[in-house]
């Protein structure tokens, strides 16, 4: 029986310890959705006001610090848990932790007692209205995600908690499900034939986690065909503890560079907090930081820190998470594993994600942002519980070409579409500047000729080649789309083994009347598109062959018959008469003209060439 479509959409809904999301998926596939302020994570913060209405999210995580007792965060660790069994963790937390009803943990704040599940109803309510905002009509119905350690009565609270801010919880699913079905994992019925093993790796701000699926050939069709092979964890291990960590090490400098006397009020500590989260975030993708706090009077503290700095702070906690991901194996009796994923905004770091693939073996999947592939998972699963389908998409093919962009703006395709998955293709390219170091890759998807009229999917750079002549490094780059529709393209240059690769989920964002009319168009076209994706190779090819020819002509003039320099510079002279033809206007130009002149320079060449080489053998013999 399916719901009746009058009930509205279902969303799906990740409620996080740190931060919150709400996505859904509609024909383009699955998406979160942002609020006014085009933001996609809420914090999982709220403060408590005595006769008022309480604050969610963004302020209320941004004035914790003057409001400490009222403000509570990582209410999840305590949905559905015993006063008694908490007690003992509520240590350094800044609120108040009572016994509730029914001998439950609750918190103390704003004059009231307050439950796990009211917070948690908060933050789902913001969420709620940031859906219906987006969405322009109500939203009743929500698949929220739990953890998959959580008991019976930790996803009872969470039902309950959805109930109070006025959603049905139609399912609770396990947050390592959803990410293996955001990547496409056990999502059509032909691909769930064998026995697949999954790790799934999510490692977020105040808890780590670990679990260990395998999915279940041929199960029911709406998503509960994975099985939770074992999970291990720790949920007091997170990003927070990296921010700790760095706010540890600078205390410590500025103590000693300043006095041992140096107080830090709560204030303080909450801007070093920020500092430090700000500086790890930046260490994923830079070389190294800068950190500055003005200690009021003249005293600054400033320092730049490194990424291998930060990574052996952050090493002893990388450590704990592997040595979990160990026991989590050893408890799902060591099985092979074919897909890791990767889950939380920490597994941004690249030690986390290299330690991860280490551990396993192989590459982990990070195609999809990793704070947001729950809840992309969780609104997939609605979808199908929704009655929704988007089988089109989902079958074994690839379905729209693959390929990346080369001189000129033209496109060379690796992946041909319907090629049937898993699929591999490689291509040998090379520079177009004298001296390039760094080459920008940018993956396309779709059957037209040219970039523009292709839709762009990722880009990445390819950094550290050895400076040589245009044309000489030899860049391979390798396309490969696995089994679950998941793409990874790999630049690698010969000389010096610099490597750089992306992922991608190319049927992200992508309808069936996408696919449909990117066909339609690309017949349509295709005469058109063909000629000038020659005439664009021909002008890029020709151009590196007049730059060689000038360069040895340049240096073995004096050596060359006048008549035959003559000759030369005429049929140079001629093939530049049709590259400023093709730049004034592609489809006018005669390719065939084009190539038979630039042909028969390369023919004439030959000479010039031999004479050069020639005359440099001759002068690196005589420096030896
Ligand atoms: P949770 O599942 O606990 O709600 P998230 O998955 O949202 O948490 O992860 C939040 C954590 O990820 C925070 O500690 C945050 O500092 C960290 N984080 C986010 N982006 C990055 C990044 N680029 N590099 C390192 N850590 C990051
Ligand atoms: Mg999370």
């Amino acid at each position: 029986m399916h719901p009746s479509p009058e009930a509205g959409p279902i969303v799906g809904i990740d409620l996080g310890t740190t931060n919150s999301l709400v996505a859904v998926c509609d024909a383009a596939g699955p998406r979160v959705l942002a609020d006014a302020e085009g933001r996609q994570l809420l914090p999982s913060v709220v403060r408590f006001v005595r006769g008022g209405a309480p604050v969610v999210g963004h302020e209320a995580r941004a004035r914790a610090v003057e409001n400490p007792v009222d403000t509570v965060h990582s209410a999840k660790r305590f949905m559905g848990r015993g006063f008694a069994e908490s007690a003992p963790a509520a240590g350094g937390l800044p609120y108040a932790l009572v016994e509730g009803p029914r001998g439950l943990a609750a918190f103390g704040v704003g004059g009231a007692v307050v439950t796990p599940q009211e917070v948690a109803a908060q933050v789902l309510g913001e969420l709620r209205r940031t859906a219906e905002a987006s969405l322009g009509v109500p939203v009743r119905r929500a698949v929220i995600t739990v953890p998959a350690y959580f008991d019976d009565a930790q996803r009872q609270a969470t039902r309950d908690a959805a109930r109070l801010a006025g959603l049905e919880a139609v399912r609770i699913v396990n947050e390592p499900t959803a990410a293996a079905l955001a990547y496409g994992i056990g999502g059509s019925r032909e691909r769930r034939m064998q026995p697949e093993t999954i790790a799934v790796y999510d490692f977020g701000g105040g808890t780590f986690d670990v679990s260990v699926l395998q999915l279940v050939p041929g199960g029911p069709d709406d998503g509960e065909f994975f099985q939770v092979l074992s999970t291990a964890g720790d949920t007091r291990l997170g990003g927070d503890d990296l921010d700790e960590a760095i706010i540890a090490l600078v205390m410590g400098e500025i103590r000693a560079q300043f006095g041992t006397a140096l107080d830090f009020p709560p204030a303080a500590r909450q801007a070093l907090r920020t500092f430090a989260e700000r500086a790890k975030v930046a260490l994923s993708a830079a070389e190294s930081t800068t950190l500055e706090v003005s200690l009021g009077g003249d005293r600054t503290y400033r320092r730049t820190l490194s990424r291998a700095e930060f990574e052996a702070l952050a090493a002893p906690f990388v450590a704990r998470t592997i040595e979990a991901c160990r026991r989590a194996m050893r408890d799902a009796g060591n099985p092979e594993i074919d897909r890791v994923v990767l889950v939380g905004g920490s597994t941004r770091i690249p030690a986390v994600r290299a330690a991860v693939g280490a551990f396993f073996g192989r590459e982990p999947y990070a195609a999809l942002d990793p704070d947001l592939v729950v809840a992309l998972g969780a609104s997939l699963q609605a979808s199908v519980l929704g009655g929704g389908r988007r089988d089109l998409l989902l079958v074994d093919v690839v379905p729209l070409s693959l390929g990346i962009e080369t001189v000129g703006g033209a496109v060379a395709k690796l992946v041909i579409r319907n090629a049937s998955i898993p699929t591999r293709a490689t291509e040998m390219f090379s520079t177009s500047v004298d001296g390039q170091v760094n080459v920008g890759i940018h993956v396309l998807q779709g059957e037209r000729e040219l970039v523009a009229d292709c839709r762009s999917i990722a880009r990445f750079e390819l950094r550290g080649i050895p400076p040589m002549p245009a044309g000489i490094p030899q860049i391979e780059v390798e396309f490969l789309v696995d089994e679950n529709g998941v793409l990874s393209v790999t630049a690698a240059e010969r000389r010096s083994g610099r490597r750089a690769s992306v992922q991608v989920v190319p049927s992200y964002g992508l309808t069936a009347e996408d696919v449909d009319r990117m066909e339609r168009e690309s017949f349509a076209h295709a005469r058109d598109d063909m000629h000038r994706h020659r005439v664009v190779d021909l002008t890029a090819n020709a151009r590196l062959d007049l730059k060689w020819i000038g360069d040895a002509l340049g240096r073995v003039r004096e050596q060359l018959e006048p008549a035959y320099v003559e000759e030369l510079e005429a049929a140079m002279m001629g093939l530049k008469g049709h590259i400023a033809a093709a730049e004034h206007d592609a489809r006018a130009v005669d390719a065939n003209a084009f190539q038979q002149a630039k042909e028969a320079l390369d023919r004439l060449s030959i000479r010039v060439h031999e004479v050069a080489i020639a005359a440099s053998l001759r002068s690196a013999g005589a420096a030896r």
